[in-house]
């Protein structure tokens, strides 16, 4: 089932370096690249189907061609690498595994969007990825892939690693702008949107790592190589993590559109220890939860995971076995976007605060049924009221524990005094 695409390079010895990554093909269609003019490039991805890879699933070819035209002013490109959603782990291998293929599609979109500066966003606390990829970086440099004369084509090119600080926010693509430009990572309110008014006011594309990374094999083997792949809507590989009650959990490079159990059980060795499956995350913390019998249906790809009322998300699937108690784990999720929040919107700041306190009280044996409603109420009353969807990305999973897992909050529920009421002092 696993293909070698993105990760073709993944388990070759020093493939991180330049002369590897080169005797492995690195930097080979940069000579097609400049032999054609970049809507070229533009109608190329386009019509490889490539969709960003960093949740939204966003057709990347038609977010380039939103680029106002004729603009007096620069076009930046900035590679999201924040990856911070729990349960995702792909980027940081590109990372350290193959940067040069990240570092040749990100001369591949600036070509084609005539960029002449793009930053590469990373996680602060990717430590080990920040030296490998500014290894790379200098090396590209110095090799003449980078900087006043990219592989002496005459186009200009510089690439900037900017560190962040270590905030889950930062990943919100107008929050990662403001962090570049020195302020803290809060989102913007849209519009204007980034492609329009972004780094700086000026025009800017966001794309994720694997999103950027896509793009050699795409150059090189062309749009129907890609499609070859998944499914006609969503169409190529993508670098499933694969974490939680498995018996072989890892990355593993996957045509999107396989099923979902069937990838559970062969690629990942099945649920671990001989237990039951409780629930699967489909694609990072954020996203809905899907039952063992929603799961039987379910393919890997954005149109299955919307018929099942989820995400896609990042791909990061998460199997949990008959031990694991959702309510623990739904205090565990609201912990996390809680502290993440920002703090700019009160239904985030608050009402987030609100829902953990909740939680809290009923695993302390101090809750009563209608905390169970109330808790569903705030999920109706926090989303789509904010600036970005990080407050989302905590109701909408909380809402599918409570709808398909109710029982597991009524058994703390239950047998208490109804006299015992929420303090959310
Ligand atoms: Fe900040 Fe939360 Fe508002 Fe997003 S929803 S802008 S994280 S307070």
């Amino acid at each position: 089932m696993e293909v070698k695409i993105l990760s073709a390079k993944f388990d070759i010895k020093d493939a991180h370096t330049l002369k590897v990554a080169k005797e492995h093909g690195a930097y080979s269609g940069l000579d097609t690249l400049f032999a054609v003019a970049p809507v070229v490039i533009i109608d190329l991805v386009k019509n490889s189907g490539l969709r960003g890879r960093g949740g939204a699933g966003f057709p990347a070819g038609l977010k380039w061609s939103f680029l106002p035209k004729g603009l007096d002013k620069p076009v930046y490109l900035a590679v999201n690498s924040d990856e911070s959603e729990p349960a995702t782990f792909k980027d940081r291998y590109i990372l350290t595994r193959d940067p040069h293929m990240l570092i040749e599609g990100i001369i591949i979109c600036c070509y084609a969007i005539g960029c002449h500066t793009a930053y590469i966003y990373i996680r602060g606390e990717y430590t080990t990825q920040v030296k490998v990829l500014q290894k790379a970086i200098d090396e590209a440099y110095a090799a003449g892939y980078l900087g006043e004369d990219v592989a002496g084509k005459g186009f200009q090119l510089d690439v900037t690693v900017h560190r962040g600080a270590g905030a889950y926010i930062c990943g919100e693509e107008t929050a990662l702008l403001e962090s570049i430009e020195g302020r803290k990572g809060q989102p913007r309110s849209k519009p204007p949107f980034p492609a329009v008014s972004g780094l700086y006011g000026c025009p800017t594309i966001i794309n994720n790592v694997q999103t950027i990374a896509s793009l050699p094999f795409i150059l090189q083997n062309g749009a129907d190589a890609y499609k070859a792949y998944g499914t006609e809507k969503s169409p190529g590989t993508h670098l499933f993590g694969i974490s939680g009650h498995v018996a072989k959990p890892g990355l593993y490079e996957l045509p999107l559109g396989l099923p979902l159990l069937e990838v559970i059980d062969r690629v990942a060795g099945g649920v671990w220890r001989g237990r039951q499956l409780k629930a699967v995350i489909p694609g990072g913390s954020s996203t809905p939860v899907l039952t063992p019998e929603e799961a039987k249906t379910a393919t890997l790809d954005y149109e299955s995971m919307a018929a099942h009322k989820t995400m896609f998300g990042s791909g990061g699937i998460v199997v949990l076995d008959e031990t694991v108690d959702v309510v623990k784990l739904v205090e565990n999720l609201i912990d996390f976007y809680h502290h993440e929040s920002c703090g700019q919107c009160t239904p985030c700041r608050e009402g987030l605060g609100w829902m953990l306190k909740i939680v809290k009280q009923l695993l302390r044996g101090e809750g009563r049924m209608a905390d169970i409603e109330l808790l569903r109420e705030l999920c109706d009353n926090i989303e789509m009221k904010t600036v970005c969807v990080l407050s989302a990305a905590c109701t909408m999973p909380v809402r599918s524990y409570l709808d398909k897992f109710r029982h597991e909050f009524v058994a703390y529920a239950i047998d208490r005094p109804q006299e015992t009421g929420l303090n959310l002092g």
